[in-house]
């Protein structure tokens, strides 16, 4: 479908269907709306002024994905730069690209934060409230169905820890989501406190003009390395189209993923091994391994980090990076003191301490007039929520890249979406029994997700309550399994105009 025959028709308060953020999650649904559900007006509503979310949010040095391209790349657009690991600037312009080409772009309303939707099964349709600008001022929209693509996390409030003795410290502390350009650490002593996805990207790329740094870390994390560039890329884009070569590319390493993560959780021991030898060979010899190396779970209870063509190795090999597996004691006027009782000078820490997890953008949601108590729902196929009409989440997945369950979960929306038109229905609402049992909303062991769990929803342990984290089985599920399967229930059907009066002669 070209752009020209998408309807741009809009009143500016009502749209068939409103988006919540205009991330990578935001934009792709977007882009499925325009070509799945042409007939459809839809607007986009981002609390912060630019496309992006998270690539745009985050400007810390060497800021990269950590899962490759092929699979964090939306399936309707190839990723054609040569890294398969990117920066995150080169994302960043994909989505602002994606948005600019399908006209997205002028879909957006930024600057507007929502913060409460309720759904009235009435009207049979949602009003958005949104807080504009810093003002307090608030508009409402109001819509047939809602789609949330805010992300997990807190966009203002990362999760730093109280560190004793922080106030004495005559440096500067920074948490990477508030990383700005003013920060100098060129030829300065850094200290990155951290073992995470985050710590392990700003380690290599601080130390390239730092004095040195140290990663603090007071537990290790698995890491594996993987080629920046994929070598089959580049014989696959000499053989094939653009296109077929993204699909090979994205298949391969969908497989691959998977495969790891199955034999992760069926041989830990194998791949702690694996593991191991991989980190032993890019060290020099007799470097300590144990200690900095050997996490206390076993793979994937928690992310592996990845890191591309060994730079944290290098840069440990090279004396530019070093780790120390300690804790912290007390800050000090120029450093840290661990409780080892070892010391660290330092003119920059950086508090690489993960995210504060946030359901929904901080959205209230209230039904019919009852406020919604998100821990007391359910997760409908990993996309809706049990007791919540017409409203789609996009949460990827957290053993693959994300985008590989937003876009099925966009294809799923839609595909219901006509579903309900079809059959003249207003309304679909995930229905739980009675007594269904539920368990956890993610089946991570990292202390982030650990410390927001009583705030999301729950899953349950059978389909369609249960999350799957599993590509090939969503894609049977979401792109061709029956929409109706008793638990989705289909009601509020359209009014029937009324045939005109016939005229009194
Ligand atoms: C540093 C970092 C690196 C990552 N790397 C990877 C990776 O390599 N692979 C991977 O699979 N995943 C990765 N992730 C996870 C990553 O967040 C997702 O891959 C993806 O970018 C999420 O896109 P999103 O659009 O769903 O959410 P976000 O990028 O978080 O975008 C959400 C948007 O919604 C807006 N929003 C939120 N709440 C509201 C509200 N109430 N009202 C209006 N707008 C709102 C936000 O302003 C934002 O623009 C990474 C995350 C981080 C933090």
């Amino acid at each position: 479908m070209t752009q020209a025959s998408y309807s741009c028709a809009m009143s500016p308060d009502h749209v068939d269907v409103l988006i919540i953020g205009a991330g990578l999650s935001g934009v792709g649904a977007g882009y499925h709306l325009q070509h799945y559900c042409p007939s459809k007006t839809y607007a986009i509503l981002e609390a912060r002024a630019d496309i992006g979310g998270t690539w745009d949010l985050f400007r810390y040095p060497g800021i990269r994905s950590d899962s490759d391209m092929y699979t964090l790349g939306y399936r309707f657009k190839p990723w054609e730069d040569a890294k398969a690991i990117a920066d995150g600037p080169s994302i960043l312009e994909y989505v602002k690209e994606t948005a600019r080409e399908n006209g997205i772009d002028s879909k957006i309303r930024f600057n507007h934060r929502v913060v409460r939707a309720e759904w009235s099964s009435d009207e049979a349709q949602w009003t958005v409230t949104a807080e504009r600008g810093d003002d307090g001022d608030t508009v409402t929209v109001t819509a047939g169905f809602l789609f949330m693509c805010t992300g997990y996390y807190h966009y203002s409030e990362p999760y730093t820890p109280e560190f004793p003795g922080s106030e004495r410290f005559a440096g500067t502390i920074v948490h990477p989501q508030h990383w700005s350009d003013e920060i100098a650490y060129a030829d300065k002593r850094v200290v990155v406190i951290g073992s995470g996805a985050t710590a392990v990207t700003l380690v290599p790329a601080m130390a390239k003009q730092a004095a040195h740094v140290t990663m603090l870390q007071r537990s290790p994390t698995y890491i594996i390395s993987l080629p920046g560039e994929d070598p089959i890329a580049k014989v696959a884009r000499r053989f094939l189209s653009s296109k077929a070569a993204y699909a090979v590319l994205r298949w391969k390493n969908v497989l691959a993923q998977a495969a790891f993560f199955q034999l992760s959780r069926r041989r830990p021991r194998f791949v702690k091994g694996l593991l191991r030898r991989g980190a032993e060979r890019q060290l020099p010899a007799g470097y300590p391994v144990d200690p900095h190396f050997r996490p206390r779970y076993d793979p994937w209870d928690q992310r592996v980090c990845l890191v591309p063509d060994g730079d944290l190795f290098a840069a440990l090999s090279d004396g530019s990076a070093s780790i120390e597996t300690d804790e912290i004691e007390t800050f000090t006027e120029t450093g840290l003191k661990l409780k080892s009782g070892k010391e660290l000078d330092a003119d920059v820490v950086v508090t690489a301490t993960g995210l504060n997890l946030l359901a929904l953008g901080g959205t209230q949601l209230a039904v019919d007039g009852d406020e919604v108590d998100i821990p007391q729902t359910v997760g409908y196929k990993g996309m809706m929520l049990s007791g919540v009409p017409n409203m789609a989440l996009s949460l990827g997945y957290t053993n693959a890249s994300w985008t590989l369950k937003c876009d099925l979960t966009c294809e799923y929306a839609c595909r219901l979406i006509n579903h309900m038109d079809a059959g003249g229905y207003r309304q679909a609402t995930p229905r739980l029994a009675p007594g269904t049992p539920t368990q956890p909303f993610i089946d991570l062991k990292s202390g982030y997700v650990e410390r927001a769990l009583d705030r999301f929803p729950k899953q349950g342990v059978h389909a369609p309550w249960r999350l799957y984290q599993n590509y090939a089985r969503d894609i049977l599920t979401l792109r061709h399994g029956a929409i109706e399967d008793g638990v989705l229930e289909f009601s509020n059907p359209k009014p029937v105009a009324k045939p005109a009066e016939p005229l009194a002669a």
